[in-house]
């Protein structure tokens, strides 16, 4: 048997792998440059030149860029009225904005809990959390598999719920064949690094709807028109503007736009290669009971952002964190996708406690998330492979 590192063993390999890493390369940056020596840095025509091409994309007839995922969590909320009283229901297994996107407004986050093989929100449990002061779901699509979109489309329509689907995850997913980002009313992006495609901040919002399309765009800036017919004192003085709701600068720049929409143009090359290396780790793992892997549903063809692998922790003599502190020895750098929201000590203080979802509190004790991105080479994925089975052999009862 072979002797972790964590045990004075050699390491599978000496440089370190992190779970995520963008990819840049010359195309987009002389994309940036371009902009930086042009007229307009923000505010310019790289703005719609981008939410052209997310529109190409996803299938959707609008879009907005905004500065980042957050702020288009936020504005989604805002655009549909969303206020003290509310109800929004979201899932735990997420990053905090899905749900603080709610708070920012006023409005009570309610958590529905996740189906236990595809750790995606579930729609049954959506139904039950619904009151009559539930006004919308954030549906996160969750290491980029799309929701179970048909059942919560039925359930968002039965109820009369907007649905906003957090796609952060999930750039260049199809459900039943359709991209994602035209499906749901509204639908979010995040551009961060760690995602598969990156502005170095930014995000959008897509919807098919004119009216929220319209709404979105004065609450990106301010609240602000220079549209008489939505003026309250109709003024056509050609300096004139009005502020008409309070709205926010949720902008984005135009080098920002020029590097997403330069690589937008390599997501179909993101997107293989993802799956390449999904399958390979499928692939590793299928025999070692030790390791339960994501169930995929067939209705979601999926650019992966994040692979999970989930310890049968009954099978094996150590913790979660003796095989997390384990594999950085191997140098191997995995992540923990996510704590459930509401264990933040933030959300404690507002009162919500522990046991509310026990299938995503169980899974949260038993996940990491290992290598995957771009640039990983066939090498490293087996290193990665290769410090699992190492440490799987090791430590298995
Ligand atoms: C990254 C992320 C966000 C927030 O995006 P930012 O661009 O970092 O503000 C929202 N939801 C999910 C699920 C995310 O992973």
């Amino acid at each position: 048997m072979e002797k972790p590192a964590i045990c004075g063993g050699t390491p599978v390999r000496t440089s370190k792998l992190s779970y995520g890493k963008q990819y840049i390369d010359d195309n987009d940056i002389n994309a940036v440059v371009e902009v930086l020596k042009s007229d307009y840095v923000t505010c310019g025509p790289m703005v719609a030149k981008l939410e052209q091409k997310i529109c190409e994309v996803t299938g959707a007839k609008y879009a907005v860029a905004v500065s980042n995922g957050t702020a288009a969590l936020h504005l989604a909320c805002m655009a549909i009225g969303i206020q003290e009283g509310d109800e929004v229901i979201t899932t735990p297994i997420t990053f905090a904005a899905s749900a603080n996107c709610a708070l920012y407004c006023g409005a009570k986050p309610v958590f529905a809990d996740i189906n236990p093989d595809t750790y995606n929100i579930s729609p049954a449990s959506i139904e039950e959390h619904i009151t009559p002061a539930t006004k919308a779901v954030v549906a996160v699509d969750f290491t980029g598999q799309a929701v179970e979109l048909d059942e919560i489309r039925a359930i968002c329509r039965k109820h009369n719920l907007t649905l906003i689907e957090d796609a952060a995850h999930s750039i260049g997913t199809k459900y039943n064949g359709q991209p994602v980002g035209s499906i749901a009313d509204m639908t979010t992006f995040s551009f961060h690094p760690v995602k598969t495609v990156t502005g170095g901040e930014g995000g959008a919002i897509t919807t098919n709807d004119e009216a929220l399309y319209q709404k979105l765009l004065r609450l990106r800036a301010h609240g602000v028109t220079r549209n008489l017919d939505d003026m309250v004192n109709k003024n056509d003085s050609p300096w004139y503007y009005e502020q008409v709701e309070l709205g926010y600068n949720y902008r984005i720049t135009d080098f920002q736009c020029a590097l997403v929409a330069s690589q937008l143009e390599k997501l179909p090359a993101f997107s293989k290669r993802r799956s390449e290396i999904v399958a390979r780790y499928n692939e590793a793992f299928a025999d070692i009971p030790e390791i339960i892997v994501q169930k995929e549903i067939p209705a979601s063809d999926t650019t992966r952002h994040l692979y999970i692998i989930q310890l049968e922790l009954s099978r094996l003599n150590c913790t979660r964190r003796d095989f997390f502190d384990a594999l950085c020895a191997e140098n191997v750098y995995p992540q923990v996708h996510y704590l459930p929201v509401y264990y933040h000590s933030y959300y404690e203080k507002l009162g919500y406690q522990k046991g509310l979802c026990p299938v995503a509190e169980r899974l949260y004790e038993r996940i990491l998330s290992i290598p995957l991105y771009y640039k990983l080479s066939d090498e490293d994925v087996d290193d990665v492979i290769h410090a699992i089975k190492k440490l799987i052999t090791y430590y298995k009862k």
